[in-house]
């Protein structure tokens, strides 16, 4: 999401006359856009400004220095006040604000502007995608989040869910099919409670799957409240719907799923799972995973364990939890579970879910898949690499192929991230004919 507000940003400055350079010691004005959803993340950001200050303080403080994003408003008074570090505060909703704050430092005076919005989606602002790879795009659809689950930060710094107009998005798919993307990932904080007043969610996903039916779509970030079957069955049926779906979990356990105030239970959550794979076969599914929050016992660890096992996902982001200033859980429980007791519990689910992946990976074996190529491999420039419709990384040698081809592969071999294959030929969405998968 941040790659995302940060081409709305690029935007923003380059019809000022703006132009982005690589490196910092080039720019004259340098903005991190940052991230407050756990504390390790913030650290970053610290370590960051602080190299920055170096650098400004050996050039005689000529650049500007600014933080955009989530942490902008925690931290506005801290930043500008006692630690001399930034020039110019700006928080999610206030990116068209930035050449006015911009001119406000140039005139010698600090500048900040973390005002949430009820309306800003950015609708009319169209990205400048300077750093991805020409195949696959994000484009945000709705900002903010109501949910207001106890360990989050998101609804404070991010504000109040709304949506952008279908329209405005099903434009910009229509551009990015014309400059030759393949896939592009939809993206909100809640992005299943997509609602422009006209459109739920489903509806945008059917009319997404129509502007190019060879363009694969995506989405992130989904909570499990908001899967009508409707939206299982467009996935099921549109061929560039990807068979793959986020649902993260948090907990395996009842008792703390109340407490973070997650509105489903264990089993309401199972079911769904069934209902997923019950009408899109071959589903891959993937959770987040907080572990060790505000009173977890060794049974309820095991519960999520056990969760885990059950379900068997293709891929988990598992954290552990870590307290956020604000919300309700730092103002009503205390975050008692011990830091050892929740790295060995987050070392075990880990360890768990890795052995899982390997697992379902291996069954991969053997299997043909439709593979869309984002670049070449990590490790060689003879192999290129890209993602099966279910979201599987999949490396093979180059060949002839390129980037942005479709290229029909069997699966050789595997480790518990990544699939190795042979490519038999390049092919497209409409082409390739996926063989029926026992579920
Ligand atoms: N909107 C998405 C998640 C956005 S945040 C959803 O509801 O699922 C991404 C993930 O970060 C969350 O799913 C959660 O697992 C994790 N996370 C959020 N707050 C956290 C905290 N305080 N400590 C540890 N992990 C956290
Ligand atoms: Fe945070 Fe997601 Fe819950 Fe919203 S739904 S409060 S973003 S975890």
């Amino acid at each position: 999401m941040n790659v995302s507000d940060t081409e709305i940003v690029n935007s923003i400055l380059m019809e000022e006359g703006m132009q982005p350079v690589n490196e910092p010691e080039d720019a004259e004005v340098v903005f991190i856009n940052t991230c407050s959803i756990r504390e390790n993340a913030e650290e970053r950001v610290w370590n960051r400004l602080k190299e920055f200050k170096a650098m400004k303080r050996e050039r005689d403080g000529d650049m500007t220095v600014g933080v955009l994003g989530c942490m902008a408003e925690r931290i506005r008074e801290q930043i500008m006040e006692k630690e001399e570090l930034v020039d110019l505060v700006v928080g999610p909703d206030a990116y068209r604000d930035l050449p006015k704050l911009l001119s406000d430092v140039d005139d010698g005076r600090k500048a900040v502007n973390v005002l949430l919005s009820l309306e800003e989606t950015y609708a009319d602002i169209k990205p400048v995608r300077t750093n991805d790879n020409g195949v696959s795009a994000f484009v945000t659809i709705m900002r903010g989040c109501d949910n207001m689950c106890a360990f989050c930060v998101v609804p404070f710094t991010r504000g109040r869910e709304r949506s952008r107009p279908a329209e405005s998005i099903l434009d910009e798919l229509k551009q990015l099919s014309d400059q030759g993307y393949k896939e592009v990932t939809l993206l909100g904080q809640n992005v299943n409670s997509y609602d422009d007043g006209e459109n739920t969610f489903a509806e945008l996903m059917f009319k997404a799957s129509q502007v190019d039916p060879e363009m694969r779509i995506r989405f992130s970030s989904p909570h499990p409240k908001d899967f009508p079957e409707e939206l299982l069955e467009s996935i099921s049926e549109q061929p560039n719907l990807c068979s793959y779906i986020h649902i993260p979990a948090q907990s395996g356990s009842n008792a703390v799923l109340e407490r973070m105030r997650r509105p489903y239970t264990r089993e309401q959550y199972l079911e769904l799972v069934e209902k997923m794979r019950d009408i899109i076969p071959g589903v891959t599914l993937s959770t987040d995973i907080i572990t060790g929050f505000c009173d977890e016992t060794e049974e309820e660890h095991q519960d999520t364990l056990s969760l885990m096992a059950e379900v068997k996902y293709d891929l988990a982001y598992m954290f552990a939890y870590s307290e956020r200033g604000r919300t309700l859980a730092e103002r009503k429980y205390e975050d008692n579970v011990p830091e050892d007791v929740k790295k060995r519990r987050l070392s075990e689910i880990i360890e768990q879910q890795m052995s899982i992946q390997e697992e379902l990976n291996k069954k991969e074996i053997g299997r043909r898949h439709l593979v869309l190529v984002e670049g070449t491999s990590k490790r060689s420039d003879e192999q290129l690499r890209g993602r099966t419709d279910t979201n599987k990384m999949v490396v093979f040698d180059r060949k002839d192929f390129e980037k942005g081809d479709y290229v029909e592969v069997t699966i050789t071999d595997c480790t518990s991230a990544t699939l190795m294959g042979d490519p038999i030929k390049k092919s497209s969405i409409a082409e390739f004919e996926a063989e029926p998968v026992a579920v």
